[in-house]
């Protein structure tokens, strides 16, 4: 029992709900609020399932006239506190996903993930902006930006939201778009989840049935050889490219192909909307600096999409720190070998570059939130949270940073910050748009109700 459970008379919001409502200390709370992220532990006073924006709005209301905050989550692929105190509202039974073929939209509930999308408009040969990994919930990413294997060829998902249904720290319900409350409008794509829960999301899709992509396993031996071509290689590319390449030290596990298990490796991604030709002729340079491990670039149907990053799909502990570099320079690369290189002990899983650029680096057409546009590249490091690195895993991720901030941009795109509190929150953005965003904040959210994820607010 909770210290807290007795000021919340749940009972009362029971008969309010369609979906379940459960103290912070029910037994079925660890199913309902089981995340992607193993590192956090939530632990909140009350647990809502919303199953429709109704549901939303009389959990917003019931915490905020009780002084509570509210979080939100979806599939826990963006845990970052413990989220102590709150009442959370678990959003996976909100799945609607509606296709409208003529218009090339989706609309989605709050719970759907990238996966659920992809399925619905593969039939029509159109495709959603979404990221490495098809397992990430819609709205968590698109609220923080959204960055994708298409980012150069057509920008950051949040740049292609049409519309928002949300519901602020009133309770009111509200329908949001450029023309309803274009400061609304703007600071939600790219400000998170701190003016409101979303409950639905309508987005453009983009007219891709198949691309030229996937991703090529090089020996960890030839990294130096591979970063250092990347670096120019990545400037003759036209737009309809997008690649990232990581340093990775994959753990021994049975699920991973035999010749990748437990070995350093480079693992370059592409994706080319394009001929196999061209794409074959764009890629052949990095395919001549080293005899590949495993090479699996070739023509695939969008639904394939996850091939390219294969990302992990079961839950573990992690830490993440992001940056994002103006330029990458000989030495650049030269210091990241030093720090994740061959030869270098260090427990990291992956240390990752996304090129951008593109219409990644132009504003929306309907402007928004969305910082670090300036950048070249975005920067990642990630590494396990389990036994004696729990202890050492943040200052380990964070000196990565550290060690390449002579090449850094502002900050990291906030969907790669990692934990941060809100002073690290607020440098991803420059000081016009971090007081436009706390203007929005101020006018719809004075009490501070949504101060998870990544808040805009410092704790009170
Ligand atoms: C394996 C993996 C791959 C990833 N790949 C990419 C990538 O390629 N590109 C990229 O940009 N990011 C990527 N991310 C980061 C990811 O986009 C963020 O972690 C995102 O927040 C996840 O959203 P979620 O809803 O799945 O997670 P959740 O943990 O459920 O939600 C995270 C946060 O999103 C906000 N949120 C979620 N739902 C709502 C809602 N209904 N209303 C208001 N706020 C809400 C809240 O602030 C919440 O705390 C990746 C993360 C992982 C773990």
């Amino acid at each position: 029992m909770t210290l807290s459970l007795p000021l919340l008379p749940l009972d009362d919001l029971a008969t309010r709900v369609a979906g379940p409502v459960l103290a912070g200390d029910d037994p079925r709370v660890p199913a309902e609020v089981a995340a992607f992220n193993l590192t956090h532990t939530p632990r909140p006073a009350a647990v809502v399932g919303a199953t429709c924006t109704a549901d939303v709005a009389a959990d917003v209301r019931f915490a905020a006239d009780r002084g509570r905050s509210v979080s939100v989550q979806s599939t826990g692929h963006g845990l970052v506190s413990d989220l102590a105190g709150s009442v959370l509202i678990t959003t996976r039974r909100m799945a609607e996903v509606t296709v409208d073929p003529v218009a090339r939209t989706a609309r989605v509930g709050a719970g759907v993930r990238w996966a659920q999308v992809i399925e619905a408009a593969a039939p029509y040969g159109l495709a959603p902006l979404n990221g490495s990994s098809s397992h990430v919930g819609v709205v968590g990413y698109t609220l923080g930006g959204g960055l994708g294997p298409m980012a150069r060829r057509y920008g950051f998902a949040a740049d292609h939201v049409r519309s928002v249904r949300l519901v602020t720290a009133d309770g009111t319900v509200r329908d949001v778009d450029a023309q309803s409350d274009p400061d609304l409008f703007w600071a939600l794509r790219g400000g998170k989840g701190n003016f409101g829960v979303v409950t639905e999301l309508e987005f453009d899709l983009m007219p891709v049935a198949r691309l030229y992509g996937g991703g090529i396993f090089f020996p960890g031996a030839a990294a130096a050889e591979l970063l250092h071509t990347y670096r120019t290689w990545v400037d003759t590319l036209p737009e309809e490219t997008t690649t990232s390449i990581a340093l990775l030290r994959l753990p021994p596990l049975p699920a991973l192909p035999e010749p990748l298990r437990g070995q350093f490796v480079v693992h370059l991604r592409v994706a080319h909307l394009g001929t196999a030709e061209e794409g074959a002729a764009l890629l052949a340079p990095m395919r001549a600096v080293a005899p590949p491990i495993m090479d699996m670039v070739g023509e695939i149907p969008y639904a394939a999409v996850d091939s390219i990053h294969m990302d992990p799909t079961d839950p573990m502990p992690t830490w993440e720190r992001g940056a994002t570099l103006r330029e990458l320079p000989a030495a650049a690369v030269d210091e990241l070998l030093a720090i994740a290189g061959p030869g270098v002990e260090v427990p990291l899983i992956m240390v990752e570059l996304r090129h951008l650029g593109g219409a990644a680096g132009r504003p929306a057409r309907v402007p928004n939130a969305v910082a670090g546009r300036d950048a070249a590249f975005t920067l990642f490091a990630l590494g396990p949270m389990a036994g004696p690195l729990a202890e050492t895993m943040p200052a380990i991720t964070q000196s990565v940073v550290d060690r390449m901030r002579p090449w850094a941009g502002r900050g990291p795109l906030l969907n790669f910050l990692g934990v941060a509190g809100a002073d690290r929150v607020a440098r991803i953005w420059d000081d016009a748009d971090l007081m436009r965003l706390l203007g929005v904040k101020e006018r719809l959210d004075p009490g501070d109700v949504f101060r998870w994820g990544h808040a805009l607010l410092a704790r009170r």
